[in-house]
Order: C-alpha cells, then structure tokens, then sequence
C-alpha cells in the first residue's frame, strides 16, 4: 500500500474537518457554516461514507480530506500529505531513504535468486543430492516439473551456503536480513536450511522471497519456512502463484491447497490453477492477493478439518471477495497430492462436486441432527445461524435464511428476529477503522480515473480533446493532483517535477499502464468517452448529494428563497446530466461510422 493511501486509511474526514468548523449530524451527512466563504445558512456538508466534503453554497466544489486541509491552509499536496500522515502517525520516509530501501530489496531479491540456483544446482548434480533425487524420482516428479518449480537441496552443512553467497560479494547482513543464515551465540551466523529439500517461494511476478524446506527423513521439524522478512510474509505469499497466474485468469477460478507437494502434483497433472497457503488456514490477506485475478475461489479442505470454525472463516474470505467460497472436502484423512496420484479423474469430480462453503455447511450440520424433534431444530438453529449472520452480502444472507427457516419448519420472521440479536454484537465488534477502510474504496482506487489519465499520459496529442474535463472529476486526489500539474506541463518530466514525490509511483503506474492497441482515430474516441463517464459520474454523485441536501433542507424548515435557490442549482445538475447523455446516444450512432473507417496504422 502507498504512503498515500496509508494516510487516507488513517484518517476520518469528520475528525480533520471538525478542527476547523463545527459540526452538525444530519442524517448520514455531517453540516456546518462554510468554512471558505462567508454565510449564515450552512450549506457545507460532510459525507463520512464517501469521506467527501461539497460546498453547495459560493464555493460550489468539493473534495476529500487532503483537498480540504490544502485549500483551508494554503499549502499545497507534499504538505497536506505531510500534515495529515502526523495527525494519523503515519512516518513517511525521505526521497533518499525510499531508494535505500529499493536497492537493499533489490539486493535481496538478488541473493535470494542466488541461493536458489545454488540450491536446484545441488539438487541436480551433486552426490549429496542423491537421496533427494531418488526421493522425488518416487514421488513421480518430472525433471520438468523440479525445473518449473526450481525444487533444490541444501547440504547437510553449517556453512555451505553462507561460504557460496559470501563469495559471491553477498555480506553477512545481508543473508541474515534474507532468513537464510541464523545467527547463533556468540554472534556466529550459520546456515538455516540443512539437508532439506527445498521449496523456493516466489511471489506473483517470479521472484524468489523466501524457501520452505522439508526433511528427507524422521528428523524435526518436518518444514521448515524462511522468518518473516522485507520480502517473505508467509500469511500472505501463496505457494505456485507465479506459475498458476495464467490459468487462474483464463478459468476465472483458483483452487487453494496446503501443501508444497499438493500444488506440484497438481500442476504436473494438468491442474494448473492450483495454489497453496503453505500451512494451515487460508488468510484474509491471501484472499486480498488472489483477488486481483478471480473472485472465484474454492478451498480443498480435509474432511476432519472442515469444522464449523473453519466455515466461519470461510465466510470472511466471501466477504473479502465479495463472492460465494466453494469446499472441495477430501476423503479423511487424504490430501490432493494422494487423491491426484491415485487418480487425476477422482480430483477432478471433487473439483466440479465442490458446494458453496454455506450449503456443506448446511449439510453437515442437519445430517447429524433429527430435525423432526425440538431439540434437533434449535441446534440447527444455533449451529447456523451465526454463520449466516457472518455474511455481508445481505441477497445472499436472506437466501439462507430462507432455506434454514423451510429446513425447521419455523417462520422466516422469527428466524430473522433471532438474527437481529446476534447482529448488533457483531457490528460493534468491527472495529471504526475498517468501517473508514470500507467508504474509502473509490478514493483508494478509481479505475475510470486511471484509465483517462493513462491515455492522456501516453499520448500527448489528447490534450486537445479535454476542454471539458475538470480538476473536480477526479475524486482520487492523487489523481486530480496530477491532472492538475499535467495541464500546466509541457512533457512528462516538467510534469513529473511539478509533482510531489510521493506522487512520483502512482505516476510511474499510469506512464507504463498497457493500453490496447488503436488508431489514431479510435484512441480520440476511446478517450472521449473517458471523459463523459467521467463527467456522468461526477454529476451523478453531485445530484446524489444535492438531493440528499434538499431533503435535509425542506426537513429542517429553511426559508422559501433559500430552497428555491437550491433546487435551481438541482435542476441545473439535472440539465448537465441530460446533456451528458445526449451527447452519449450522439456518438453511439457515430460510433458505426468510425467503425467502419479503414485503420491507420
Ligand atoms: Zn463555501
């Protein structure tokens, strides 16, 4: 996560704004007397789901909390950001210490791809690394399923790697920041991995971040994992993601395992959309990761294991995905590397058979229980129902209601009416912060946003085909930031220079943002339609703050004039709205006629 939006996490829109003017709840808005302009009839109002603030009155505009403290305070961006990340204790590390802190990665990216080569050359060719050879041979491994997974060994010695590194120009510190030397007494370091197997863990773009090792007899512990470190965070590295990347994307599907093994023999058999969590649950922060190529995910769990615990988990990943989670329930006491060796065919029915977490859940739940009794149902009841209160999605929560009210036989209402007494003990539960995290979404990432500036980035003959797009479309600041510095630039390194540092990664993000292939002729046509969903939304979130305005104002009585005034500037968003869709349904029909140009290439 950038500093940027650290600070935007942090930070509560209605507390900043508070130490500047005093506010008034009203309803799901906050309102108060402008603080730009001078009035007597507040018409400033803070929205603490959007984290946004409009002034309906003169100012007419509006913004987020670091547009706020900019304009309140003179200042520009860095000092906003400065200002704002101590208010929320957030450190924001210098320029010099930002480059620091890549190269020291960089170096130890580079000593771990090292350490892994070594590993996979031993593996291959040396005599010690006989009986891992003869080990995995009976396990069925390919020679090409050892190189795609760069599967090593690591000698039965305390300072083998250690000697081969430092040779290499690596510093002691440098292997121990990396997790691969411990340091014992008396300040002597020494190798962490001995006569194991190794496993080198890479992240979703191929580098190595850390290892998992495995004995080769009955010695303990049967793993072994890197300590976390600047590039190895277990809980949110999943093992394979490099090389099921592709398949996850093209079947909209991932299959999560726990085993190293697992995932091989999976993918050695075709099944190459398979990951593992490396231990034992699956994490919210795994979820997070695989979030960004499906939302479709299932979880291959031991019969055993699949409690009502583990589904109480599992409804937090479905609502971190925003998805259903579906279970693959293994055969006790089995795990996918067995079921695939026995047969690939086995695997693949349990794959398709896989039930949405909730409907096993329902299942094994009821099979224990004589639901024809009092008692059955009202275990039924306390055994289900907290799950369902777990989930977010309310078509989905009510859905499952629904099905446990026809499976006891009692009303939907009283079954809701129970509900509501687990509820309010859960919402209390959720701490402020995340409830802050949630309404931030859109200022955090708007893809629309994004897009726009990337073509205009990319290609500087756009520049003029963006008269009618404003500063004020851009709800991400970051963003309006550097929209703002762009129209004022004459090529990307005077815009570059305009901006604050702590811009510079998001910037670098656009510039080299893939966009599709186009002509001339479509790239102005793609970028216009930017820029009236842009438009369109903007308005739209205007009219949705207006009307919630006006309803507050006809509530609370203002005066005659004062709501004549406002619906006035109502009726005027509404007319820009209207103009945005004329303009639409002009260049649909228009769009057949590009179309049909000859492209330039
Ligand atoms: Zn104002």
């Amino acid at each position: 996560m950038s500093i940027i939006d650290e600070v935007k996490q942090r930070t509560d829109i209605v507390e900043v704004i508070s130490q500047y003017t005093t506010l008034k709840k009203a309803g799901r808005t906050f309102r108060a007397l402008c603080p730009f302009h001078s009035e007597k009839h507040p018409s400033f109002f803070v929205y603490p789901e959007q984290q946004s603030w409009h002034c309906f009155g003169a100012c007419n505009t509006g913004g987020d909390a670091f547009s706020f403290v900019m304009k309140k305070q003179g200042i520009d961006f860095g000092e906003a950001l400065r200002l704002l990340a101590q208010r929320a204790g957030v450190t924001i590390p210098s320029r010099s210490e930002q480059d620091a802190g890549k190269d020291e990665k960089e170096r130890l990216y580079q000593v771990n791809e090292a350490a892994a080569q070594y590993f996979y050359d031993l593996l291959l060719s040396s005599p010690a690394g006989e009986k891992a050879r003869s080990y995995l041979t009976s396990r069925g491994l390919l020679p090409k399923t050892i190189s795609d997974f760069q599967l090593g060994f690591s000698l039965n010695s305390w300072e083998a790697l250690k000697q081969y590194l430092m040779e290499r120009g690596y510093t002691e510190g440098e292997l121990l920041t990396a997790g691969l030397v411990i340091e014992a007494e008396a300040g002597r370091t020494h190798d962490r991995f001995r006569n194991r197997l190794m496993f080198p863990i890479k992240d979703i773009r191929g580098r190595t971040t850390g290892f998992g090792a495995r004995v080769l007899d009955d010695s303990l512990p049967k793993y072994l994992n890197s300590p976390q470190t600047p590039l190895f965070d277990k809980s949110s590295s999943l093992y394979g993601i490099n090389l099921a990347k592709a398949a996850i994307r093209q079947q909209n599907m991932v299959v999560i395992v726990e085993g190293y093994t697992d995932t091989i023999t999976a993918h050695q058999n075709g099944f190459n959309n398979v990951v593992a969590s490396m231990g034992t649950s699956v994490t919210e922060k795994q979820v997070s990761a695989v979030k960004r190529l499906t939302r479709n995910m299932a979880l291959a769990l031991d019969a055993d294991a699949a409690g009502e615990e583990a589904m109480l988990r599992c409804v937090g990943y479905e609502n971190t995905l925003d998805a259903e989670v579906k279970v693959i329930i293994l055969p006790s006491g089995r795990d996918p590397d067995d079921v695939i060796k026995q047969d690939a065919k086995i695997w693949q029915n349990l794959v398709e058979e896989a039930l949405p977490v909730i409907d096993y859940t329902f299942n094994t739940v009821t099979s224990a229980l004589d639901l024809t009794t009092a008692k059955g149902k009202s275990l039924a009841v306390d055994k289900l129902l907290p799950i369902i209160a777990e989930i977010k999605d309310t078509v989905r929560q009510a859905h499952y209601l629904q099905k446990l009210a026809r499976l006891v036989r009692v009303s939907e209402r009283s079954i809701e009416a129970a509900l509501r007494k687990i509820k309010p003990d859960r919402k209390a539960r959720e701490p402020k912060q995340k409830a802050i995290a949630h309404a931030l979404h859109p200022l955090l990432s708007r893809p629309i946003e994004e897009r726009c500036l990337a073509w205009l980035l990319q290609y500087p003959e756009l520049k003029d085909s963006c008269q009618g797009l404003l500063p004020e479309y851009f709800e991400n600041i970051e963003n309006r930031e550097i929209f703002t510095a762009w129209q004022q630039a004459n090529d990307l390194l005077s815009l570059k220079r305009g901006l604050d540092t702590a811009i510079w990664e998001h910037l670098d993000s656009l510039i080299t943002r893939s966009l599709p292939p186009t002509s001339q002729t479509e790239r102005g046509y793609v970028f216009t339609d930017c820029i009236l969903r842009l438009r369109e939304e903007f308005l739209r979130s205007l009219e949705a703050k207006k009307e919630a305005q006006l309803a507050l104002e006809a509530e609370s009585g203002g005066t005659a004039a004062e709501l004549a005034k406002q619906k006035e500037q109502g009726i005027e968003v509404s007319i820009q709205l209207g103009e945005v869709f004329t303009q639409k349904s002009q260049r649909r029909s228009g769009a057949k006629e590009v179309r049909n140009e000859p492209r330039q290439h």
